[in-house]
């Protein structure tokens, strides 16, 4: 019997929860999952609005192995969404009609050297069996009549997943198949857990990753970057497909409800900032502008793990831990990373190593 103790329970912890439980039996695992709080998936992951740019996320960075991480995870989802929803009888709301990344002022010299970067993406991307097309002005206006943009991106294969439903799917499915979740159980240093005699120590603790790191690596891995998001009420647009313009989605949850986010806020200030929810508003009027006709119903604010010094995520051993991994950081992608993240963890415990290019990602001490 193999012992793995998994401290932390967001989105990150509860799929490599599920991940590992899925092969429990036949390896004789023993997990435990150790969370603060009195419920899990109330931090990062509560804030989260489940935005899932694995294909057209890619467009900001050459990281070919952070890609490649990004598409394993949106084709995973495929597979896990209905694997879950059969094992747990729990409704998992996935919007499959792709998102909608929209331009404007397209004559500018800039943004046309942006249309050539995109093509080129596009290329790459259908290659790879990841459909995105081009969209003209004279196609994106007869398809798309209420939205206002010079040209758009629409690409297929992305998704959006409600991330609380995503959650609580994943720790009913882990806990059907063996896994012990223990709430109020915070963790203060990772000595404490000697006693456990643990073979694994996973830690997925997401910002409370960076106390639980400092004895070990005497630095701090992670910064926090706040968010800011709105759920708004809009009869009639029935809008489909997931928006995205400058740096911001609209996201159609159902109902005539949008969420619409997030902000990217470095500084560290209390939030909410009325003044930034109103940027976000007038980002969605900018681009569909019925939104001036929305009526704002909430607002949230929540906090992203970033790691520091190095890209997210970090993910791989813990240094001079021989037996002790991490998974955190995954900043604004730790929904969409979740599974592949799940995938790496549990190769690595199990094979003691992962076809996946996962090596860049790893802590550096
Ligand atoms: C506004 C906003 C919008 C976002 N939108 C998206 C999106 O559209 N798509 C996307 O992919 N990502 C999005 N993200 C990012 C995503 O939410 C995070 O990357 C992800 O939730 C991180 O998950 P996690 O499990 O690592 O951390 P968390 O969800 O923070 O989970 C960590 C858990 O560990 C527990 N913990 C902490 N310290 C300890 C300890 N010492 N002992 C025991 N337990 C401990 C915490 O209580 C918590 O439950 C968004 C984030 C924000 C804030």
């Amino acid at each position: 019997m193999s012992k793995i103790v998994i401290v932390g329970c967001g989105v990150v912890g509860a799929a490599i929860a599920y991940e590992l439980s899925l092969v429990s039996s036949l390896e004789n695992l023993d997990i435990t999952v150790l969370e603060a709080q009195s419920q899990v998936g109330q931090v990062s992951t509560k804030a989260a609005l489940g935005v899932l740019m694995g294909a057209c996320g890619g467009s900001k960075t050459k990281n070919e192995a952070l890609s490649t991480l990004r598409l394993a995870s949106l084709l995973r989802f495929e597979s896990l969404v209905p694997e879950l929803e059969a094992k747990t009888g729990i409704k998992i709301p996935y919007n499959c009609h792709g998102i909608l990344l929209l331009f404007q002022d397209l004559e500018d010299a800039d943004q046309l050297e942006t249309a050539a970067k995109w093509q080129e993406l596009i290329s790459d991307r259908g290659s790879q069996g990841f459909y995105m097309k081009w969209l003209e002005p004279d196609l994106l206006r007869s398809q798309y009549p209420h939205l206002q943009a010079t040209a758009a991106v629409h690409s297929f294969a992305d998704r959006s997943i409600h991330p609380s439903c995503l959650m609580q799917a994943l720790v009913k499915g882990a806990e059907l198949n063996g896994v012990k979740f223990i709430c109020d159980r915070p963790v203060h240093n990772l000595s404490e857990l000697d006693q456990l005699e643990a073979d694994w120590i996973i830690v997925t603790a997401g910002l409370g990753s960076r106390a639980l790191m400092q004895p070990e690596l005497k630095k701090d891995i992670l910064t926090s970057v706040g968010g800011q998001a709105i759920k708004a009420y809009l009869p009639d647009l029935n809008l489909k497909n997931v928006i995205y313009g400058d740096d911001t989605n609209i996201i159609p949850i159902g109902q005539d409800q949008y969420w619409i986010g997030a902000t990217v806020e470095f500084k560290r200030l209390t939030l909410p900032r009325n003044e930034n929810i109103d940027l976000l508003m007038q980002t969605a009027i900018k681009f569909c502008p019925a939104f001036a006709q929305a009526q704002i119903l909430s607002t949230w604010a929540g906090d992203r793990p970033r790691p520091r010094t190095q890209g997210a995520p970090i993910l791989g051993y813990v240094p001079n831990r021989p037996n002790t991994l991490i998974a955190t950081g995954h900043y604004r992608n730790g929904i969409l990373m979740a599974p592949v993240t799940a995938q790496v963890i549990k190769d690595l415990i199990l094979e003691g190593k992962c076809d996946l290019p996962w090596q860049k990602q790893q802590l550096k001490s």
